[in-house]
């Protein structure tokens, strides 16, 4: 099902006459509104003359989240508080929170993106949504909530935690879709299970996952021991919030919704724009936001792009899975690791929990690099070979793929904590000193 098919499957040609047209008009926009990027332009020698088309996007400065934190808290709104009708702020998983504010307009283009990806997962009128993302500050509830609304289905508000009510409700109300963070997913689905309440008498369909980086190991874990099928939502508070783009049925890359949030990829040492299919970092304009305008928002996401016709019959530009953010690329004794590849492993070797967390030290001048995974219960034991020989296992394989040898710690089943939201997974000690 598609949404807007006029937009969604436009040829690519009218899109970029439309982004064309739509960026032009952002920039003026900020030019007039927010000092903070008439400075900046002014400071390149750049007018919104030069933006003829998105062709001239590089000529633009970028904006990074430290100028959304200098800015703090309304610096960079480009209306007058008075058509300011909702603030969020991020979750702060990076550092202090950053707060945006939405108009009426800005609100409604949000919902219309949602939308969006509820029909590309097969969601109408006739479904419920349990949202289990948090409410509040951080955008993932009330943004979902409001294209559930939108597309006139039926919205449990949840909001996340309350682990066992959320169980029981999903089970008697029988909620169709359940979106929350994949690390949430997979607590939810672990507690169904303990709960003895027969998977057959849920009619959960379908997973909306977003908000962190996961794997395609992890995806297949959670729709295994769901029963759904899990799509990818993506998004980021700069930009509007959960929404940004998703998957459709075929599952293979992130629509994006180029219309609103114009998306370029760039080399993050040396600031080019790279061509479609290299991996670099995303960076979006908002073309259509009053509130808040992003100007090329330097996201530190690492993905490419893809501008083919999806066997959907979109032609909204996919991305690929996201493999983490710059700044959580850990470097351990000279070799880059991402947390997204030893997540991967884990999730391969089926005597391991997909629940695991990565800690790293600096002792003695030398980097200390450790995973502790969680074995499953029918493969603990007591026996020490039989862990050993799990352990070698395990870190044999993350050598090989990761090219550094962690040593691995095999704990208890149980015995890491669970995850409500944004899962906090890498403890990197060494910025302590
Ligand atoms: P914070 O930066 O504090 O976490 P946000 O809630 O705005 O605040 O988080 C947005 C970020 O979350 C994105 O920039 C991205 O790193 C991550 N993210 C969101 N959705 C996804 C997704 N589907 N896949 C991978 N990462 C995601
Ligand atoms: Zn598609």
């Amino acid at each position: 099902m598609i949404w807007n098919e006029t937009i969604e499957c436009m040829n690519r040609k009218d899109m970029r006459k439309l982004q064309s047209i739509r960026l032009k008009k952002v920039v003026e926009h900020v030019y007039h509104n927010t000092p903070f990027y008439r400075k900046k332009m002014q400071e390149m020698g750049i007018t919104p003359d030069d933006i003829e088309s998105v062709e001239d996007i590089s000529k633009l400065p970028f904006t990074t989240k430290q100028d959304l934190r200098d800015n703090y808290p309304f610096g960079l709104m480009a209306v007058p508080m008075s058509e300011v009708v909702r603030l969020h702020a991020s979750s702060g998983t990076t550092g202090k929170p950053i707060v945006v504010g939405y108009t009426r307009k800005d609100l409604s283009l949000w919902s219309e993106s949602v939308a969006r990806c509820l029909y590309a997962y097969g969601l109408s009128k006739e479904d419920i949504v349990q949202v289990s993302y948090g409410y509040g500050l951080f955008t993932g509830g009330l943004g979902l909530h409001d294209g559930v609304q939108k597309i006139g289905g039926t919205v449990i508000p949840m909001s996340s935690g309350n682990t066992q009510k959320q169980i029981q409700l999903m089970h008697d109300f029988g909620a169709k879709a359940l979106a929350c963070t994949p690390s949430y997913a997979l607590f939810l689905a672990e507690t169904i299970k303990d709960s003895g309440i027969p998977r057959e008498e849920f009619q959960l369909k379908v997973g909306i996952f977003g908000a962190e980086p996961w794997t395609e190991n992890m995806r297949k874990e959670i729709e295994e021991a769901m029963g759904i099928k899990a799509y990818d939502i993506y998004g980021l508070t700069e930009i509007a919030g959960p929404g940004v783009g998703c998957e459709c049925e075929y599952q293979d890359g992130t629509h994006l919704w180029e219309d609103h949030f114009l998306p370029e990829i760039i080399d993050p040492e040396t600031l080019e724009p790279l061509p479609a299919g290299q991996q670099g970092e995303l960076v979006f304009t908002t073309i259509t936001k009053e509130g808040m305008p992003m100007i090329r928002y330097r996201t530190r996401d690492l993905t490419s792009l893809n501008y083919e016709t999806c066997c959907c019959g979109r032609t909204a530009v996919r991305m690929s899975r996201i493999m983490g953010r710059s700044d959580d690329m850990l470097i351990i004794r000279g070799v880059n690791v991402f947390p997204s590849q030893v997540e991967s492993v884990i999730l391969e070797l089926p005597e391991f929990e997909p629940h695991y967390l990565i800690f790293v030290d600096r002792i003695n001048n030398v980097d200390a690099f450790q995973v502790q995974v969680e074995v499953k219960p029918e493969f603990y034991s007591d026996e020490i070979t039989k862990i050993l020989d799990l352990k070698k296992r395990i870190t044999d394989r993350l050598q090989s793929v990761i090219g550094l040898q962690p040593d691995v710690k095999i704990v208890e089943p149980r015995s890491i904590e669970r995850s409500l939201g944004k899962a906090k997974r890498v403890f990197d000690n060494r910025k302590l000193v």
